[in-house]
């Protein structure tokens, strides 16, 4: 028999959608960041439902600052909702909570979630409760977007710049992976340039590979153009610090290709749209999962995989 830890997340995600089967109204299945279904085609609008857990231990350390629990919590929901360009809209959250929590800690949780999620304009109305340990909150968020037009992993084509948001690296070091502020205006904003799109969840490497997988396409990467965070505490050789850039996991920026009509005027639309920092690293090619980078010895070679993967 074979167990988790030998198969690892993407083999168990596969076997668990060959059990499920896909029904009317799906558009968008299992392997995106949101699943998408066909809402109401009258009123032009699809729904995008994603989930997130968020446990202690995994995702946070024990004695963790709870308002930060509950951004983080809810930050990774609407990260997913503005990698498919959605307008977040409604939320639940079922608390699992060992009965020796203190209630002011648990309220504290909920407070940073309220707060994040109506910057967003996402309404937490429900969820469940139950008792038991680890601490945990899983959240369950739904959101819209114009019918056909979310933006999904899988619309990259050969040719198209590929673009990332921010900096990426040291999010655990730097505390970013509590911190973080979801690119929920910008995905949206990208509906109008993005040809596919995902947000940096378990490493740009890991993150990539699947995008180019789903689109078909390869990537080539350029070392030189890669955002690493700055993180005072890195005493580390530039490679090392470009390799937290390539594996770490959580940063919850947003990795997208540019469409290439839309290429020539982007980067000054976005400059005039935003304060975020977006940079271009590299471009997509023909050779289908082929993943290369332009490597800081200036030499094309496979990128090496490495990057977060559940249970392996
Ligand atoms: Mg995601």
């Amino acid at each position: 028999m074979a167990h988790l830890e030998q198969v690892g997340e993407l083999e168990l995600i596969r076997q668990l959608a060959a059990v499920l089967s896909s029904g009317p109204g799906v558009i968008t299945g299992i392997g995106d960041d949101c699943a998408v279904v066909s809402y109401n085609a009258q009123d032009n609008t699809d729904l995008v439902f994603t989930s997130d857990a968020v446990i202690e231990g995994t995702h946070f350390k024990e004695g963790c600052e709870p308002c930060r629990i509950g951004h983080k919590a809810v930050g990774r929901v609407l990260s997913d909702l503005a990698a498919m360009g959605a307008v977040p809209r409604w939320a639940h959250i079922n608390l699992v909570a060992p009965p020796e929590a203190e209630l002011a800690y648990i309220r504290e949780i909920y407070t940073g979630a309220q707060k994040l999620a109506g910057r967003h304009g996402l309404v937490i109305c429900g969820g469940d409760t139950a008792s038991s340990a680890p601490l945990a909150l899983h959240v369950f968020a739904a959101g819209t977007v114009e019918h056909g037009g979310a933006v999904t992993r899988s619309g990259a084509a050969a040719g198209q710049g590929i673009y990332v948001t921010g900096t990426l690296g040291f999010s655990q070091q730097t505390g970013k992976h509590l911190d973080f502020l979801p690119r929920v205006a910008e995905g949206r904003w990208l509906r109008d340039y993005a040809g596919a799109m995902l947000d940096v969840s378990d490493g740009l490497a890991v993150d990539l590979a699947r995008l180019i997988q789903a689109s078909d396409c390869g990537a080539l990467l350029e070392a030189d153009l890669i955002p690493v965070s700055e993180f005072a505490g890195a005493q580390a050789a530039p490679s090392e610090k470009l390799s937290h850039a390539l594996y770490d996991g959580e940063d919850f920026e947003l990795l997208f290709t540019v469409r290439q009509e839309k290429a020539s005027g982007f980067m000054d639309a976005w400059q005039s749209a935003f304060n975020t920092p977006c940079r271009r690293i590299g471009t997509t090619t023909a050779q289908s999962g082929l993943l290369e980078w332009i490597n800081p010895d200036n030499q094309r070679a496979p990128l090496p995989q490495g990057g977060w993967l559940h249970y392996s």
